[in-house]
């Protein structure tokens, strides 16, 4: 049976910095399901797909095909073969993919994939709800959090050292706003799993959450 660890939380809690380096300590898969949902959105305002209209959203949905690039522990994500890793990262498509991931027709399509994805081998997924709905069975279950104000400097100087031009409040206002639609949507909302270890990381260097992590998977 593979063995499928489930990182979920809030926006920016370096969830994606802790399941990469997890996936490559442990020799397993890495996946970022919310590259997934951003690459959807940027396929949705390239074709200003209206979010209202169900046939519009399945129709883009049938010519979106996405994939992972294996190489670099899968931090490249394909648009219907178009590496748009870069693009998936700007304010622009963080101000809309929640609504974007929201919609249930979305997510169902999505989950399928993601479920498809940890068939295959030994997987970390980070995201949402990895270990709500996507793998309620997920052997190991883990909650991120952060305080709102730490993580917002965290995600502005990465964006800054990108070249964008956006100023911390910003930064700050687009979590505090996807926290809110990711928490009370209908479908599927961030929530912490019963089971899942929570990890405030806070005031935890990137090598104490590894060591963390590491010793709940193999304790
Ligand atoms: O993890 P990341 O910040 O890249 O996710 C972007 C957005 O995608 C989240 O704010 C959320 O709206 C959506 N998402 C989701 N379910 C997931 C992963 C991401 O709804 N499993």
């Amino acid at each position: 049976e593979n063995i499928v660890i489930a990182i979920d939380g809030y926006s920016s809690c370096g969830k994606s910095t802790l399941a990469k380096a997890l996936a490559k300590k442990l020799n397993f898969i890495y996946i970022d399901s919310g590259a997934m949902y951003r690459a959807v959105t940027v396929y949705f305002l390239r074709h200003q797909v209206a979010l209202t209209n169900d046939t519009e959203v399945r129709n883009a949905l049938e010519h979106i095909d996405i994939s992972f690039d294996a190489k670099d522990y899968n931090s490249h994500v394909l648009l219907n073969g178009e590496d748009v890793s870069e693009e998936i990262r700007q304010m622009h498509i963080s101000e809309q993919v929640s609504p974007v991931s929201a919609l249930k027709q979305v997510r169902t399509a999505m989950v399928k994939q993601q479920q498809k994805l940890g068939q295959l081998k030994n997987i970390v997924m980070d995201g949402r709800d990895i270990g709500t709905t996507v793998f309620p069975h997920a052997q190991i279950k883990l909650f991120m959090t952060a305080d709102p104000k730490i993580r917002a400097e965290r995600r502005y100087k990465e964006l800054l050292g990108k070249g964008e031009k956006v100023s911390l409040e910003e930064v700050f206002d687009n979590l505090a706003h996807r926290d809110y639609l990711d928490t009370t949507r209908e479908e599927s909302p961030l929530t912490r799993a019963e089971d899942a270890i929570i990890l405030d990381n806070t005031n935890l260097t990137e090598a104490e959450q590894l060591n963390f992590a590491v010793e709940k998977v193999t304790p």
